[in-house]
């Protein structure tokens, strides 16, 4: 068995940095700054994480963002407001509303109300419509981020047996279309599994690409999958550990039992994580560019 391809998404998220810079300075050089609003309802940990992160990479770049906290209590009346405010604000080209949002809000609700031409993570009806018919207008950042990764390695999905672990809106179900979708890199054979399927093992174990995004640490072992199979690990879990922080992350995959088994495989962190953000800032672009 040969060494394993470790994907990096950590690389491949410079590399869409470095890629962007030029349209970034094109936009500039007709006063146009790609802005993003993002609204953070409550002090969910995990979101004050990715939002700090998103705002030290936006500043980066010397884009425009800004964050819209809000009190855990906020009712969906003024959340809609602040949205239609956002909805026809010109120094915003995107609008990110952090999941998930407190129980007594339909988040559904919430992410149709934002315009779908600035609805840069890709959640409004309107975009996962468009997703599902193969004409896709945004893309929801992580899957979106894998597909990149792949492409970035080489690794085309056309006649790949394809399984997905987990349909969530944001991850599972659509990088279960986008894999199976009839374009270049895709053409994938996707099956997808989620928590009424029996017996995943029985479908993991003979899947060529595996795509794990269920949320439960090392879920995936060594025995569920086949020589050389390919994996990409969405999960980041919280496990305790004894660091500095009393914890350490790790994957929906059992990384020391499968690194032994795969031709290749995202870690965590550094593998589908950075690409998320890296994502959001593209999509941020490109929405300023079709404005
Ligand atoms: P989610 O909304 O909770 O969805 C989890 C999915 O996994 C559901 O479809 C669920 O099935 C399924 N599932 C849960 N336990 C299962 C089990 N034991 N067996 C089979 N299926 C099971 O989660 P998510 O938002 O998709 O996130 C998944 C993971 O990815 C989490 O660890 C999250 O932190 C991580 N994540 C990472 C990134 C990133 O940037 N890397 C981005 C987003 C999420 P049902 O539908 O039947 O309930």
């Amino acid at each position: 068995m040969s060494v394993p391809l470790i994907l990096s998404g950590k690389e491949v998220s410079q590399f869409v940095y470095e890629t962007l810079k030029d349209r970034i300075a094109f936009l500039n050089s007709q006063n146009i700054i790609p802005g993003l609003a993002a609204v953070l309802v409550g002090d969910d940990p995990a979101s004050q994480v990715y939002v700090r992160s998103k705002t030290k990479i936006f500043n980066s770049l010397s884009l425009h963002t800004e964050t819209f906290r809000l009190s855990s209590d906020i009712s969906d009346g003024d959340l809609l407001e602040l949205i239609g405010r956002l909805n026809v604000d010109s120094s915003f080209h995107g609008i990110l509303v952090q999941l998930p949002l407190p129980k007594h809000i339909n988040p559904q609700h919430i992410l149709s109300s934002i315009r779908p031409d600035k609805d840069v993570d890709g959640f409004h009806p309107e975009n996962t419509g468009l997703l599902s018919l193969g004409e896709p207008r945004y893309i929801p950042c992580t899957p979106k981020g894998i597909m990149r990764i792949l492409d970035y390695y080489d690794i085309d999905l056309k006649g790949k047996n394809v399984v997905v672990v987990g349909r969530s809106n944001i991850v599972g179900r659509p990088i279960s279309i986008l894999t199976s979708l009839k374009m270049n890199g895709a053409n994938g054979t996707t099956t997808i599994c989620h928590s009424g399927t029996p017996n995943i093992e029985y479908y993991t174990q003979s899947a060529d690409v595996i795509i794990v995004a269920l949320g439960v640490p090392h879920f995936l072992t060594g025995s569920m999958i086949k020589e050389g199979a390919i994996v990409v690990d969405v999960g980041i879990n919280r496990i305790d550990a004894d660091t500095e922080k009393g914890y350490r992350l790790v994957g929906d995959a059992h990384w020391d039992e499968i690194i032994t088994k795969v031709s290749a495989a995202t870690p965590v962190p550094g593998g589908v994580g950075p690409m998320t953000i890296a994502m959001l800032v593209e999509n941020t672009v490109e929405a300023a560019e079709n404005i």
